[in-house]
């Protein structure tokens, strides 16, 4: 599973960090969410929370791909 957020759609909202702060961060930089750098193991415990993200997202800037 991959995990992309379109920055460019991203606002900062902080939602996907809050159902899924196991996956995602907000960046120190722009203050938008990143992908938290992962081991394989770990980032398939998250596959539940990671869905939740894509759909707590308000503006649909997270993606899955199988
Ligand atoms: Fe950005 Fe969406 Fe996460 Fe909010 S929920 S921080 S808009 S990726």
């Amino acid at each position: 599973m991959n995990i992309k957020i379109d920055k460019e759609k991203c606002i900062g909202c902080g939602s996907c960090t809050a159902v899924c702060p196991e996956l995602f961060e907000l960046s120190g930089e722009d203050n938008k969410a990143q992908v938290k750098e992962k081991t394989e193991g770990e980032a398939e415990m998250s596959d539940k929370c990671a869905q939740e993200a894509v759909d707590i997202c308000p503006v649909q800037a997270i993606e899955i791909e199988e």
